[in-house]
């Protein structure tokens, strides 16, 4: 999993590869408050007036560039999809690991569990009351109080809120796991049919 975590100097570095910008001095660089995008400001040789927008989509980096001419038309808007690896490389992101991902780096080439009913890989988790509880593998960003569903963390400690969209992702976050149950296309059918499709992935049962 990937935060952005630019300054303003990387950020400089990053746009300057793009487009000839005047010195860092003549460029606003502004962050939005609570998330991890970025606004660059600046007048071009053109005359024209410039905004980068850096941020991540879908957990995507992206950086678009506008330009338009001062209280005039949009004059061009380009969308540059960012390479991950480069980003790492400049500092610009950094990379956390979850107990659950270092779990899973342990088990090596061990099998995966999945589901039992959908097939889809799964992880379990230890809830406080000592149940085992199947969850989505990849944690999620979780508005706390914004929302009536339950995540686990990876402690197994219940956080109630809902899960925060691209663009409110922050590292200010907690980070915890979708119940398996929430996204199984088969939770909420029969048992009848469930039972029909079972036993070919394990025989591992999501807790209902
Ligand atoms: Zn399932």
């Amino acid at each position: 999993m990937f935060r952005l975590k630019a300054n303003k100097t990387s950020l400089y570095k990053l746009v300057g590869t793009y487009e000839a910008l005047p010195p860092m001095r003549r460029v606003t660089i502004t962050k939005a408050p609570r998330t991890p995008d970025w606004w660059l400001k600046w007048t071009d040789a053109d005359g024209l007036l410039c905004v980068a927008f850096f941020s991540t989509c879908m957990g995507k980096p992206l950086l678009s560039i506008e330009k338009k001419e001062f209280g005039g038309p949009q004059v061009s808007r380009v969308v540059h999809d960012l390479d991950t690896k480069d980003l790492l490389e400049r500092g610009m992101v950094e990379e956390f690991t979850t107990a659950a991902e270092r779990r899973r780096a342990e088990r090596g080439g061990q099998p995966v569990a999945r589901c039992k009913f959908c097939g889809q890989e799964i992880d379990w988790i230890t809830s406080m009351e000592g149940k085992q509880v199947p969850v989505d593998p990849d944690p999620v960003f979780v508005i706390e109080d914004g929302g009536p569903e339950e995540f686990l963390d990876d402690m197994g400690a219940t956080i109630t809120g809902r899960q925060a969209r691209p663009e409110e992702e922050s590292r200010d976050l907690p980070v915890a796991f979708v119940l398996h149950r929430r996204t199984c296309p088969w939770a909420d059918k029969p048992t009848q049919r469930r039972v029909e499709r079972g036993g070919s992935y394990g025989g591992l049962l999501p807790a209902t």
